[in-house]
């Protein structure tokens, strides 16, 4: 037999998480504000306790080890339950996207088959509608009490939660969350109980999200996208305090941030846009707060600048679902005491550095066998391994890895050689003009500068010389006006210059995701026939 160490076992599961903050921080809050203005409270203990009496009704019900249980759901702390009530069974949590269109959350329930699932009572429309089509769900629970039945207080309040966890093994999936791609069907990323463990003890890194025994944590970033970036587990590790708001209100959030002595807030950008656009309305300050998470997309040099000269430790993020979610954050490097504010500016508005688990690395857009270096200079696709980075989607039946272990991340970006990761585009969007790269990305952000902008998105349309041109599409911010040659101008000193658009065309909007973000496939679609003059 091979010799093995002389350590005890002890299976990575996250049950281990909500025992530990029980134990450890049983008295730490747990604050809700649901969506219809009342407050509840809880704590580290009353979330295990309810944890043991879901996990109970979920048997009770006749569910198995393996089954999969959806949540359509908000943040808040009966979620919060469930992300520890269903693992504690031995089940699989599949936290469902309310944005997704009709046809998206007909398929990844059935593809999912939940067994059972829990929603809000804000998304009884779309239980309503979408009932007949789930074919394989069983149980249908409300989070709120009132008129819906059965609500999901009664429902765990005829067990008793006198309950052993189902154990099993660490490899085990606890977790579902599905990728709404810009083609095809959406993607299941599962998510096992060790990758999970060990994402959210990277994500206690002092340059992840650094929490200290005395942070409060309102998450932004809801638990139905990329796993709230593990932040409901590495707060149970940490023994924090949440605050959690079922809606996303920037009065609410203030007043709750105000209120609560939030520290910590983690978000994609919009929410800080909403929140400066709110403070700057009602005449307010910004909260004050130790550090700001912004990821999802780029952070914009104003919000970052906005941030820190409010004393706001910003923390820009980058990740994706398949990456459970973090792969690097830009947290303070060895050279940061000696930076002026602006060089700290700059180097936040880049996207971090791989937390510990993860290696990076970029290969040539051209052919991906070939490395390329980590000049800060040299773009190329982003490729990322670790142990909590996706192998293969649920149900696939190969393993969206190369044979040496990457998986190809579908950005594309420069690595700096202090490790620092600047995403430049996707590999779908960026612009091929003349055989060399032209990033839409910096396009746009460049564009937003221009006072009059409030939107762009640049995207590459054929052209009989150079194979393809940007094209840059602008919405004009309300009551301002402007003209593509003064937008061209004002971009002429800042990106190179046969990187300037051929054209810059207004529209009244630009489309988005569901999960917010451009999306150039349909921009594309809406102007297929387009030429450039
Ligand atoms: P999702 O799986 O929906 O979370 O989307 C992941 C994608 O969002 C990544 O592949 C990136 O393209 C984008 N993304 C995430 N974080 C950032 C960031 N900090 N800056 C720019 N893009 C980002």
């Amino acid at each position: 037999m091979m010799a093995l160490g002389a350590m005890q076992d002890w299976t990575m599961r996250i049950t281990h998480v909500v025992d530990h903050a029980a134990r450890e921080a049983g008295d730490r809050e747990i604050v809700t504000r649901w969506a219809d203005g009342s407050e509840t409270r809880t704590n580290w203990a009353g979330i295990r306790r309810d944890a043991k009496k879901m996990a109970q009704a979920l048997l009770a019900l006749g569910l198995k080890k393996g089954d999969r249980v959806a949540s359509l759901a908000m943040n808040h702390s009966r979620h919060l339950v469930s992300w520890y009530g269903v693992a504690g069974m031995g089940g699989v949590l599949h936290t469902v996207n309310p944005r997704l269109f009709d046809d998206q959350l007909d398929y990844i329930v059935n593809h999912a088959e939940d067994k059972v699932l829990i929603y809000d009572a804000a998304f009884q429309s779309i239980v309503d509608r979408m009932r007949s089509r789930w074919t394989t769900v069983e149980h249908y629970i409300c989070f709120d009490s009132g008129e819906h039945s059965p609500a999901f207080e009664d429902w765990i309040g005829a067990q008793d939660g006198n309950f052993e966890w189902v154990g099993g093994d660490e490899r085990d999936p606890c977790m579902i969350c599905y990728t709404s791609g810009t083609t095809g069907h959406p993607k299941g990323v599962q998510y096992e109980h060790r990758s999970t463990m060990l994402h959210a003890m990277a994500g206690l890194q002092t340059t992840a999200f650094n929490f200290t025994p005395s942070s409060v944590m309102l998450p932004v970033v809801p638990m139905f996208h990329a796993a709230s970036w593990g932040l409901p587990y590495s707060g149970g590790m940490a023994g924090i305090k949440f605050v959690f708001s079922a809606v996303n209100d920037p009065a609410v959030l203030h007043e709750l941030m105000m209120r609560e002595g939030v520290t910590d807030s983690a978000g994609v950008p919009t929410v800080w846009l909403a929140h400066f656009q709110y403070c700057d309305a009602q005449g307010i300050d910004l909260p004050p707060l130790k550090a700001a998470t912004i990821g999802g997309s780029a952070a914009p040099k104003f919000m970052i600048e906005r941030l820190m000269k409010n004393g706001t430790r910003v923390q820009h993020a980058w990740g994706m679902t398949e990456t459970s979610p973090i792969g690097t954050v830009g947290g303070p490097t060895a050279d940061w005491d000696s930076l002026t504010f602006d060089e700290k500016v700059a180097k936040t508005m880049k996207q971090g550095r791989p937390i510990y688990g993860v290696e990076l690395r970029i290969v040539s857009l051209d052919d991906a066998t070939k490395e390329m270096p980590r000049d800060g200079e040299t773009s190329g696709a982003l490729q990322i391994r670790g142990p909590w980075v996706l192998k293969r989607y649920f149900k696939a039946e190969q393993d969206a890895t190369t044979p040496d272990g990457w998986f190809d991340t579908g950005d594309v970006g420069v690595i700096h050689p202090d490790g620092t990761l600047q995403l430049t585009d996707r590999t779908k969007d960026v612009i091929k003009s003349g055989g060399e790269w032209i990033s839409s990305v910096e396009l746009e952000n460049a564009a937003v500068g221009h006072p009059a902008v409030a939107e762009a998105a640049c995207i590459g349309m054929p052209h009989p010389k150079w194979d393809e041109r940007p094209v840059l599409f602008v919405v004009k911010k309300e009551g301002t006006d402007c003209t593509g040659a003064e937008i061209t101008e004002y971009l002429a000193d800042k990106v190179a210059k046969w990187w300037l658009p051929d054209a810059v065309e207004f529209v009244d909007d630009i489309p988005h995701t569901a999960t917010g973000k451009i999306s150039k496939k349909d921009l594309r679609d809406r102007f297929a026939d387009y030429t450039l003059g």
